[in-house]
């Protein structure tokens, strides 16, 4: 295996975050911990891996702790992996070749350093093991972090999971006792990865999921998610695997109720209490629901059919993060509580009322009724200027310097020759383009990236996969050096601004391509 020191040095230069996640090495996910010193570090590693590789194939390998290789000690690690069920161990040090004997693995082996473990281990046994490598920073595991990941491109979007907590934590001081918190994880949790931001939400006990598709409601279930799901747009298609895997379908029609009701009765065997269903109103969006003059029949269609039953009724705003339009938002309110009043005393039982999406939250508190749907606020961005301040950003997608060069005036720079340069300039072409997310409309000097913290404009029309940088002013700028698209210094919202759209259009732009890394302190 040939192994690059430089980027291994570079690499743990740059980690900030004791936890990281991302894809490895045939089709594994790699969590490593390169600060992993003692046995605290051990178990908070290990309830990562639990919290995030439920239901997958799991791999450990430590270090040897700081410390005297007391055998006391290598007991109590035993212990604390055996509140796990994990497939394989392996540990490495002389510590662990000592006291070997603690640990009764059919799959187990034991070396005293790092490369002793890659001349004897055949990488392609680890295929798509979820594989936690923690080691202490005197243990020489960035080199495995390094093996065991994924080789891509250099383009990365950095996820921080204790942002997200802090946001989640942000919204919920905003929640009235009792109110509960359902988190919108639609088109891959807003961009930054379905399955590990729906185990995380799992593990700080929100109380739903909601999804675009059926097909993200499976992804999570397959990932050991077992929180309740509710899907915004259930496809007839898709009705059986939904049932399968307990999902719980909105119904915004009756030619829905109907055909639900239908593949629920096929199945109805496999169920002996009604099936929970969200009942969807409109209110002003003209979008998706139920009309105020079609609820009598809703009603009746309803109390006839006892294969389900409404577990909430719901409806959602238009404008909840304009001022001007507050009037328009108060209206969609009262009707919507007129109508859910209305199903509540006809049907004779009660359900959970929602309809406030992240911007409504904080600005209606009043209209929290049971239960709130966070969505972009959890991400870090809110159109509401009171509260964007105490969020943080979660995200930050970020590239490298490929490659530098000066050119004389009267040259030009890229496809059209778009960049025509009036004076001698230095130019850097930087691993990132359109395919990955990169909006064209942000080339020809409209938008700029970070490079050392100082602006960089991109010159010229950006190409798939990469585009140019004018770094003529900038100093202390080399090939290799990290450049910004967007995070805590260049926000979401000002790309989207000078795009011209929306937040929620560049965080979901991003690629399937850019690899994600989750960061946890
Ligand atoms: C996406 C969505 C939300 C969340 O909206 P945000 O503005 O991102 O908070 C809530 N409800 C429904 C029905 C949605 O489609």
């Amino acid at each position: 295996m040939k192994f690059k020191a430089r980027q291994n040095s570079k690499l743990l230069d740059m980690r900030e975050n004791a936890m990281e996640m991302k894809s490895g090495i045939y089709g594994s996910t790699l969590v490593s911990n390169l600060k992993c010193e003692d046995l605290s570090d051990i178990r908070k590693s290990m309830n990562f891996l639990l919290q995030q590789g439920k239901n997958a194939r799991k791999t450990v390998i430590l270090s040897d702790p700081a410390g005297k290789p007391k055998p006391q000690l290598y007991e109590e690690i035993a212990n604390i992996l055996q509140q796990n069920i994990i497939e394989r161990f392996i540990g490495i040090g002389p510590g662990f070749c000592e006291n070997r004997e603690q640990f009764k693995y059919q799959n187990q082996a034991f070396y005293k350093n790092v490369s002793k473990f890659l001349e004897n281990e055949d990488l392609l046994s680890f295929e798509e093991h979820f594989i936690l490598v923690a080691g202490s920073s005197k243990s020489n595991f960035q080199k495995l972090d390094y093996v065991f990941q994924e080789k891509t491109h250099e383009t990365i979007l950095n996820i921080s999971l204790d942002n997200l907590i802090h946001n989640l934590n942000v919204y919920r001081s905003v929640l009235k006792p009792n109110v509960k918190l359902m988190v919108m994880v639609k088109a891959a949790a807003y961009g930054s990865g379905i399955t590990q931001i729906g185990n995380l939400l799992q593990a700080n006990d929100v109380d739903y999921l909601g999804v675009a598709y059926p097909d993200e409601g499976i992804n999570l279930r397959l990932a050991g998610v077992e929180l309740p799901i509710m899907v915004l747009s259930p496809e007839q298609s898709g009705y059986e695997a939904m049932i399968r895997f307990n999902l719980e379908p909105e119904i915004y029609n009756l030619r829905g109720f109907r055909a639900f009701t239908e593949k629920l009765k096929k199945s109805a065997s496999e169920f002996e209490n009604p099936y929970p269903i969200h009942i969807k109103v409109d209110t002003g969006m003209n979008r998706l629901g139920f009309e105020e003059h079609q609820i009598d029949e809703l009603i009746e269609q309803l109390r006839s059919e006892p294969s389900v039953r409404v577990t909430s009724v719901m409806s959602h705003l238009a404008v909840s993060e304009d001022p001007n339009e507050n009037d328009f938002t108060l209206g969609q309110i009262e009707k919507f509580e007129r109508i859910a009043q209305k199903l509540e005393k006809e049907l004779g039982y009660s359900f959970q009322k929602h309809i406030l999406n992240s911007s409504g939250i904080s600005r209606f508190p009043d209209a929290q009724f049971d239960m709130v749907r966070l969505g972009l606020g959890i991400y870090g961005v809110t159109g509401d200027k009171e509260l964007q301040p105490k969020l943080k950003h979660i995200s930050s997608l970020r590239s490298e310097i490929v490659q530098i060069r000066e050119i004389e005036a009267g040259e030009t720079v890229g496809y059209g020759r778009a960049e025509k340069a009036s004076k001698k300039m230095r130019i850097a072409t930087v691993s990132i383009g359109y395919a990955d997310g990169l909006d064209r409309r942000l080339g020809n000097r409209k938008a700029h990236m970070l490079i050392n913290n100082q602006p960089a404009p991109i010159i010229g029309n950006i190409c798939m996969d990469m585009c140019m940088l004018d770094i003529t002013d900038l100093t202390d700028v080399k090939e290799g050096d990290e450049v910004i698209v967007f995070g805590q210094n260049q926000t979401v919202q000002q790309l989207a601004k000078i795009m011209e759209t929306i937040p929620y259009e560049v965080l979901t732009s991003v690629s399937g391509r850019v690899k994600r890394v989750y960061l946890q302190e």
